[in-house]
């Protein structure tokens, strides 16, 4: 069966046809500027180049529409019409505690996301749009959906609990979700494939390291903890977004500078992270040319960086009684060799000990860990789009 995956933003829009019998990537692309001037789609069939076309998509039907045009396409598509198309995979952001997995997409599931807007209110809507478009344009082709919360959905109380009054938690949903869950699933399925060993008997630390960024502990195959919390600013310093932070920072610079709580918001999403501290950009490449270039504060955001993470590997190795395996994974993960060090340094009184060697390398699974290294360190590309197409099949077949 060939499944056709949509991961759907407010103004973007990224897909990929996959063939399941093989697991084989035919073709992917990303739409930009959905609903706003100069909208363009840039498709690639793979093994040949990239085709980008400039066209009025004035929402996200129109976007749908292209995205079906382009793989039916008679020079660059991969199929012949949208009926070899088995099912559609839809990535959505939160299904709050509704679901803990992948679901077929019914009018009761539409109805249960709606209901989560208010705790992803940049991303579910934009989810939920990609997912009527879908319907509208192939009304008869079953959907899936598949949600980036539904791994952390195995977290104990103790782990997704904040220390507020629990009538929060009971009236509002507060708690902590966690995200990214597509991706440390698929790490740490796959890295289990690479030690050889049963899940079940593994207490992995996956570092998902990218723009947005996330840890999390997954012992024996359940996530215990995670970083990201009720939304997805805390835990980690990302691109832009702080991460933790006392909260009281919130009122303290708000009374300051005269900001609201939703001018904080922005502040802490938009503004923070390495780019606030470098005042360089939230790009990882830009600040580490920066910093060779001497600038100090681009060299602290990275210093600061590192070192929360270092903080949750710790904190992940107390909580599991131990460690069996550190993946790192996304954007910074897979490509930044000196990250990767300048988080495992000095941390041989834990048996952590990466090869430098060994992690000269980029974008390629590979174990990275010195061999006397007691616990191992792996690089895995994350595949959320083949973990989506994978559940969409499963569940389409069933
Ligand atoms: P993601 O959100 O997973 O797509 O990751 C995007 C981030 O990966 C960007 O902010 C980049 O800074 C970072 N990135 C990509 N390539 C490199 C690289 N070669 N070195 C350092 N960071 C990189």
């Amino acid at each position: 069966m060939k499944v056709l995956v949509i991961n759907c933003g407010s103004s973007s829009l990224k897909y990929q046809v996959i063939d399941m019998d093989g697991e084989k990537l035919l073709a992917k692309g990303l739409v930009e500027r959905i609903g706003m001037d100069g909208s363009v789609i840039t498709h690639e069939k793979i093994g040949d180049d990239k085709v980008k076309t400039e066209v009025p998509m004035k929402d996200h039907n129109d976007a749908i529409a292209q995205v079906l045009a382009a793989v039916q396409d008679k020079d660059h598509g991969v199929v012949a019409s949208m009926d070899e198309i088995g099912a559609v995979g839809h990535r959505v952001v939160h299904a709050g505690e509704k679901y803990a997995q992948s679901v077929l997409i019914t009018d009761d599931v539409i109805k249960a996301l709606e209901e989560c807007i208010e705790l992803a209110p940049l991303h579910n809507p934009a989810n939920l749009m990609g997912i009527a478009a879908c319907q509208k344009l192939m009304p008869s082709t079953p959907m899936v959906a598949v949600f980036d919360t539904a791994f952390h959905q195995t977290m104990p109380a103790e782990s997704y609990i904040y220390a507020v009054p629990y009538e929060y938690y009971e009236k509002y949903g507060v708690r902590r979700y966690g995200f990214h869950g597509t991706s440390h699933k698929y790490v740490s399925q796959r890295a289990a494939a690479m030690l050889g060993k049963d899940l079940k008997d593994l207490k992995i630390i996956t570092c998902h390291l990218g723009n947005g960024a996330s840890c999390a502990a997954v012992n024996g195959g359940k996530v215990y903890d995670t970083s990201m919390g009720l939304t997805p600013l805390e835990g980690l310093v990302m691109g832009t977004r702080s991460g933790d932070l006392d909260p009281a920072i919130v009122s303290f610079v708000g009374a300051k500078e005269g900001l609201d709580l939703a001018g904080m918001d922005t502040v802490l999403n938009k503004k923070s992270g390495v780019l606030g501290i470098s005042g360089v950009s939230s790009d990882f490449r830009d600040i580490e040319e920066a910093m060779k270039d001497g600038n100090e504060r681009a060299g602290l955001a990275l210093d600061v960086f590192a070192k929360r993470v270092k903080g949750y590997i710790g904190s992940y190795f107390a909580e599991m009684n131990g460690c069996d395996a550190i993946v790192f994974t996304a954007g910074v993960g897979e490509n930044s060799a000196s990250m990767r060090a300048k988080i495992c340094e000095n941390m041989d009184a834990l048996g952590i000990k990466i090869d430098e060697e060994l992690n000269n390398v980029r974008g390629e699974e590979r174990i990275i860990s010195a061999a006397d290294s007691k616990i191992k360190i792996l690089l895995i590309p994350t595949n959320e789009e083949l973990m989506i197409a994978r559940d969409t099949l499963e569940l389409v077949e069933a």
